[in-house]
């Protein structure tokens, strides 16, 4: 019987961390990686930040993560690039691209997620979502010549774009529909605190504005809402969310629901079938329960732990995790770790009006979560007390020790 070997759908970072892991792991059999972009693998979170620096010293010359060459030879990868993959039977463990077949022995879905669009707005000039490389260079192209941007969406790329248009002097405006943004990520206590960065530095946030229609001809003219307000604008960039790209599997039987059903292993229902990254939606034993993360850890993580799962390299395991993400506005970085599912929050470090300070999270008598505003130094000995379960109490000691060690080095 021909051995058919490892198969990933999706030539991005779980993907790449998949094929990685494979190798690492001792696997020598045939590897073939599929992916619908032209571009080799390449890293997305500095798509919305250096990416769309002013300082072109800023600019990362390539977000590749690895060259074709180190691909192709020493991984010995069979890359299949601007190949989109249009099915998967699972019965016959192959995946259908078109009228290509790729049989399989394992195979990881690794399809990501898919920003949404504003319906009705394809035709038009000057509208833009941000989730490829491609999206990137067109919104920095942009911003170049724009004189008013507006970004629909406060989430992160939202904050993030609009900080990039505000550091090259461009009137700016933020339009949410919710009326506190970023609750999933920090909840609302802390997404209110955070949304305030935005006013701080002089960009104008509107909550609770609905986006009702697109002026313009060719190319965007305003951005009307709901309520009335025309806002002009010759930039608008879209940030409103992302939806798991599973539509091509629809016909698969797979569990399927707002990303790929897995166990605690990343496997799926069907035989030899794993996910990884934010396409997955997974059993997490950490906080024992079902999560979907867009986070770049978590989709590196998983990509490897499904890859040496899916060929029984070092025996099956779990993989549990305390989500962590962060994201850079207006010169600060925030980073959070946990969950934000809270009964309370205390700050422990400096005040919420400030640049710098750090929220704890409690869920019962436990830390669940922690947010750090420039703070990088403390956010990682937090993500490891909730992995060990630390006690609320214990979490408070950890921080007042804290307090009191920087108290007597000044
Ligand atoms: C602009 C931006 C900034 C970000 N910043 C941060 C950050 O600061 N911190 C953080 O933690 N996370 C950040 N993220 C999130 C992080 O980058 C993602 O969680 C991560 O890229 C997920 O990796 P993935 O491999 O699962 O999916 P993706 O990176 O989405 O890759 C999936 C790949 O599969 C391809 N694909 C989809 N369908 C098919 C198909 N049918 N056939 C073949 N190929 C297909 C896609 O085109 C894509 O290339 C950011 C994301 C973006 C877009």
């Amino acid at each position: 019987m021909p051995e058919h070997g490892l198969v990933v759908v999706g030539a991005s970072l779980a993907g790449l961390r998949a094929v990685e892991a494979a190798r690492k792991g001792g696997y020598e059999g045939r590897i073939v990686l599929i992916g619908d972009e032209p571009h080799l693998p390449y890293d997305r979170p500095p798509l919305s930040k250096q990416m769309l620096a002013v300082n072109e010293d800023a600019l990362p010359r390539d977000p590749t993560f690895r060259s074709r060459e180190h691909l192709t030879k020493e991984l010995a990868v069979q890359l299949e690039l601007s190949t989109r993959a249009t099915a998967v039977d699972v019965a016959e463990r192959a995946v259908h691209c078109g009228a290509r077949e790729f049989p399989y022995d394992a195979l990881i879905l690794a399809t990501g997620s898919t920003a949404r669009r504003l319906d009705g707005t394809h035709h038009l000039h000057g509208i833009h979502t941000l989730r490829t490389l491609d999206d990137s260079s067109k919104v920095r192209g942009e911003l170049a010549t724009a004189t008013r941007v507006v970004v629909v969406g406060a989430g992160f790329i939202g904050a993030e774009v609009a900080s990039a248009a505000h550091a090259r002097g461009l009137p700016t405006t933020i339009v949410e529909a919710a009326p506190v943004p970023l609750v999933r990520a920090y909840g609302e206590r802390m997404g209110r605190v955070c949304s305030q960065l935005h006013e701080r530095n002089g960009v104008s946030l509107r909550l609770g504005a609905h986006v009702q229609g697109i002026e313009g001809a060719e190319r965007v003219e305003a951005v009307l809402l709901s309520d009335g307000t025309r806002l002009e604008a010759d930039l608008v960039v879209v940030g409103i969310g992302a939806d798991p790209a599973v539509e091509w599997l629809h016909s698969a039987d797979l569990g399927v629901e707002f990303g790929v059903t897995c166990d605690s292993r990343l496997a799926t229902s069907a035989a030899g079938v794993y996910a990884a990254g934010d396409v997955a939606r997974w059993h997490n034993p950490v906080f024992g329960r079902s999560m979907r993360l867009e986070t770049w850890t978590s989709a590196a993580e998983q990509g490897a732990f499904a890859a040496r799962n899916a060929l029984g390299l070092d025996g099956a395991k779990e993989y549990g995790t305390v989500p962590y993400t962060w994201s850079d506005w207006y010169g600060s970085r925030l980073q959070f770790v946990g969950v934000p599912d809270a009964e309370d929050i205390e700050v422990v470090l400096g005040d919420v009006d400030g640049d710098q300070f750090v929220a704890l999270y409690r869920l019962g008598d436990r830390l669940v979560g922690a947010l750090a505003v420039n703070s990088p130094s403390v956010v990682m000995k937090y993500r490891a007390m909730i992995a060990t379960g630390a006690s609320w109490q214990d979490a408070l000691d950890f921080a007042a020790a804290r307090a009191a060690r920087a108290a007597r080095a000044r």
